[in-house]
C-alpha cells in the first residue's frame, strides 16, 4: 500500500501557496513603492516625506531609497 496524501502534506502545499502569495503581494508593493519613489524625484520631491512634508533625513535614503515618509509617519502608517 503506498503512502496517501496526508492532511500534513495538503497543509504544506497551503502553506507554501500562502508564502508564495505574501512574497508576490510584498514584491508588488516595493515596485509600487519604487515607482512612487522615482515619481517624486521627477517631480523634484523626492527625500521629502509625504505626510509631513519634512525633509526624510539621509540616512533613512541611504538604507530605504524607496522611502517616500520620514520614520515617524511610516511607522504611524503602519501601525493603521
Ligand atoms: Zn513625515
Amino acid at each position: 500500500m503506498s503512502k496517501g496524501f496526508g492532511e500534513s502534506d495538503f497543509a504544506q502545499i497551503l502553506s507554501d501557496k500562502a508564502t508564495t502569495e505574501s512574497v508576490q503581494r510584498l514584491l508588488d508593493e516595493n515596485r509600487l513603492q519604487a515607482e512612487r519613489a522615482t515619481s517624486r524625484k521627477a517631480t523634484g520631491e523626492y527625500g521629502v516625506c509625504e505626510d509631513c512634508g519634512q525633509k526624510i533625513s539621509a540616512e533613512r535614503l541611504k538604507f530605504l531609497p524607496e522611502a517616500t515618509r520620514c520614520v515617524a509617519c511610516q511607522t504611524r502608517q503602519e501601525r493603521q
